[in-house]
């Protein structure tokens, strides 16, 4: 497969952004080639400089639910842009997909709009400090909820309790208020919390796991926590910026029954657009300014075509029968490329949700970022590159969740089990 046109403007990139591209994760750091630099898209494909066709399985890391420029989502921007791009005032949109946020998530009583998951998780954490009135906040390794300041933590050593910052320039002193624990460790947490009584302000999850590759909760794993955040008075914190409207309509709180009291969500309810959401019982979010001392404000938050793309998602995304299509995919997809995996004797194990699942290329059951780890990096990268060279997008990662888009025919399957059946022969 030719790339020179993306080799090229990767070069260009070096010299003025850094390390060639605007996230990380773009970069194929781990798999060691220069990354694809994209031209168009349109439902499940996309065609990068070179005028090379891959079936994307990336979707912009989830909000690509519909497929790449769905025809209503275009059009309700098209319908939106010649009225103004922004007033730094309220607009009719922003309440409209605030209705239809709360329908979704009855738990989120009274929410602000953001524009992205980073400033939702940023800004709820602000708010479960100020409303508690307490310091530290409890997180699980291996989740990812933005690169805000307090959130950049994950575990140090089994015997460290105090966080220790995963990136240079965030302060220690601010560290130390995060404690982790590993996903599905309710153990841990019971430890972490009767260790610091009256000093953890909220417990914040994915309630299913998507930035470690995708990890499922155990039976009983967020129930617990929720019985835990109950007894001790702690504020539980879903980020539901991958699972919200992807999992179910009403994300994994619709899934697993169970009440949030600060919600988190992005991705999907922009559709495509730069978005975020935070939210919760009324009591709570009644803390954030105007109405209370919790500052948070933005120039740019509940953007009209932010918003428009997001109420035509959700109107498509509403009935529910997309979550029946969307989770036929899923299983027809994962069964098949495990199948394939077995055939040519690579040991892997698929977690998966409907509409995203990670291949991890290990043998045992992935229960945690210490189980996810154990999968052979290397195997992955080999893996990618040829899924690549066959027209076949995938996160660069193997800590990554592939996801599914309603936009995905029948023929795009088949060609991405056709794809795996050599791409394992060959790694
Ligand atoms: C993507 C993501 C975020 C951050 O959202 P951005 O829009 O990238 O800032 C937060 N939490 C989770 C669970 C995410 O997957």
């Amino acid at each position: 497969m030719n790339r020179k046109r993306s080799i090229a403007l990767y070069r260009r990139a070096l010299g003025l952004i850094p390390g060639g591209v605007n996230s990380p994760v773009r970069a194929f750091k781990a798999i060691g080639i220069p990354p694809v630099f994209i031209e168009r898209a349109k439902g499940s494909k996309i065609w990068d400089v070179d005028g090379n066709e891959y079936v994307d399985y990336v979707g912009s890391w989830g909000p690509m639910i519909m497929g790449h420029a769905h025809p209503r989502i275009v059009r309700a921007l098209k319908k939106t842009a010649p009225k103004g791009t922004s007033f730094g005032a309220p607009t009719p949109l922003e309440v409209e997909l605030a209705m239809r946020v709360r329908k979704a998530f009855p738990s989120m009583e009274l929410m602000r709009m953001v524009s992205s998951g980073t400033e939702a998780v940023m800004s709820a954490i602000r708010v479960a400090r100020g409303y508690k009135g307490r310091n530290k906040i409890l997180k699980f390794e291996g989740c990812y909820h933005g690169h805000g300041d307090s959130l950049l933590v994950k575990a140090g050593s089994g015997a460290t309790t105090f966080g220790i910052p995963d990136s240079l320039g965030v302060p220690e002193d601010l560290a130390r208020h995060t404690l982790t624990a590993p996903y599905n460790d309710l153990e841990k947490v019971k430890h972490l919390v009767n260790q610091y009584p009256e000093q953890i302000a909220c417990i914040i999850v994915e309630p299913i796991a998507g930035n470690m590759g995708v990890i499922l909760p155990e039976k009983g794993f967020l129930e617990g926590l929720r019985k835990i955040c109950d007894e001790k008075g702690i504020l539980f914190l879903f980020d539901e910026v991958i699972t919200g409207f992807r999992v179910a309509y009403g994300g994994a709180q619709e899934l697993y029954g169970i009440k949030a009291d600060l919600t988190c969500l992005g991705k999907i309810i922009g559709g495509g657009l730069p978005v975020g959401a935070y939210g919760g019982k009324e009591k709570i979010m009644e803390s954030v300014a105007p109405l209370g001392g919790v500052y948070q404000a933005g120039t740019l938050s509940g953007n009209p075509l932010a918003m428009a793309a997001g109420i035509e998602t959700l109107e498509i995304l509403k009935s529910r029968r997309v979550y029946h299509d969307l989770e036929k995919k899923t299983s027809y997809l994962t069964e098949r490329i495990f199948e394939s995996a077995e055939e040519q004797g690579v040991p892997v194990s698929i977690n998966r949700a409907t509409g995203m699942f990670t291949l991890f290329f290990t043998g045992g059951t992935v229960r945690d970022y210490f189980s996810a780890k154990t999968s052979d990096t290397k195997r992955f990268a080999k893996f990618f590159t040829e899924m690549l060279d066959q027209g076949i997008y995938l996160p660069p990662s193997q800590f990554e969740a592939w996801f599914i888009s309603l936009a995905h025919t029948q023929k795009d399957l088949d060609k991405t089990i056709e794809a795996c059946d050599t791409a394992f022969k060959k790694i």
